[in-house]
């Protein structure tokens, strides 16, 4: 039993769960029933352009036909807007957000003006130009900043019992991911100031998942690892934002015919309603737990027992 353990499963409702995205949320409702944990699921309709009506739904019932039922109903992202801005009001009154006036263009000018080659996710390093201020311009984004933290620093709210080694020194952010073991970042240097809310008005993904995971309490995240690299970000604001930090699992990802991320994009087929013990236990393979026969409900049990073993 892991002491007031809380996890979530978090996808985005732009196409049905496949074979991919199930190892994400057979894994995470593994890690929470293991415990005797809660389990909870999060619709991340946040980037409301991208979603597809209907998909919150269809997915919901693909994650019930699989036996993976939340403990509360499912909270969705398009409703919480408010929460985001107070959290946007709250780094901008301390000092860690501001406004940004650059188009792509002028990053990409300013970046190549520095020498910069797109390297890291083909993402530009944003140069800081509108850190000192305006300048007259209209705001379009806001970012946060990420020369912040410059003093050497654990990471608050760690449980002392936690197995996670957070840690910021000279700015690189350490973290012990419980599967791909110990990670490391310097934001400044790898990723920039990033978005927290976008030019087009929508709230950044990085800013609507720390807000959601410490308002409902989350201790625990599994995810896919395509993830991994979000972590930082995250955990940087959760200290800008004197928030708790999670522990994070990151899942093995499933891959597609051209060897990238299974997606619906590279032809990843909606999980069949009427098989989801074949699904389970393709997603249960990735895990690396054997296969089981019986029914849903057996299968998981199973796997219950053996997830920590
Ligand atoms: N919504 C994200 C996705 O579907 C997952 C975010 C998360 O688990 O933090 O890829």
């Amino acid at each position: 039993m892991v002491q007031g353990y809380t996890g979530r499963f978090a996808p985005s409702p732009t196409g049905p769960l496949h074979a991919g995205s199930l190892v994400a949320a057979l894994a995470s409702w593994l890690d929470a029933r293991a415990v005797g944990g809660t389990w909870l699921v999060r619709i991340e309709d946040v980037d409301t352009p991208r979603c597809l009506p209907g998909m919150d739904a269809l997915i919901l019932q693909q994650l019930a036909a699989c036996g993976l039922q939340p403990d509360a109903p499912p909270t969705y992202q398009s409703h919480r807007s408010p929460l985001y801005q107070q959290a946007l009001d709250q780094l901008v009154a301390s000092g860690w957000a501001y406004p940004c006036a650059c188009s792509r263009k002028e990053i990409e000018v300013a970046c190549a003006a520095q020498g910069q080659v797109r390297s890291r996710n083909a993402e530009l390093v944003y140069p800081g130009t509108c850190r000192s201020g305006l300048h007259g311009r209209p705001a379009r984004a806001w970012r946060l900043r990420t020369d912040k933290f410059k003093e050497n620093r654990p990471l608050a709210h760690i449980p002392p019992t936690s197995v996670a080694i957070n840690l910021i020194v000279n700015g690189i952010l350490t973290w012990n991911d419980r599967l791909l073991g110990p990670q490391q970042q310097n934001l400044a240097a790898e990723v920039g100031d990033f978005v927290l809310r976008r030019a087009d008005g929508l709230w950044a993904y990085q800013l609507a998942v720390v807000v959601d995971d410490a308002a409902r309490g989350i201790t625990h995240v599994v995810r896919g690892q395509d993830l991994a690299d979000n972590t930082p970000r995250q955990i940087w604001l959760q200290q800008a934002l004197g928030l708790p930090t999670p522990q994070y699992l990151h899942t093995p990802l499933v891959l597609g015919p051209n060897g990238e991320k299974l997606s619906k994009q590279n032809g990843a087929q909606a999980l069949d309603l009427a098989q989801p013990l074949a699904a389970l236990n393709a997603a249960a393979g990735v895990l690396g737990l054997p296969a089981a026969g019986g029914d849903v409900a057996s299968a998981l049990a199973q796997w219950v027992v053996q997830w920590n073993s």
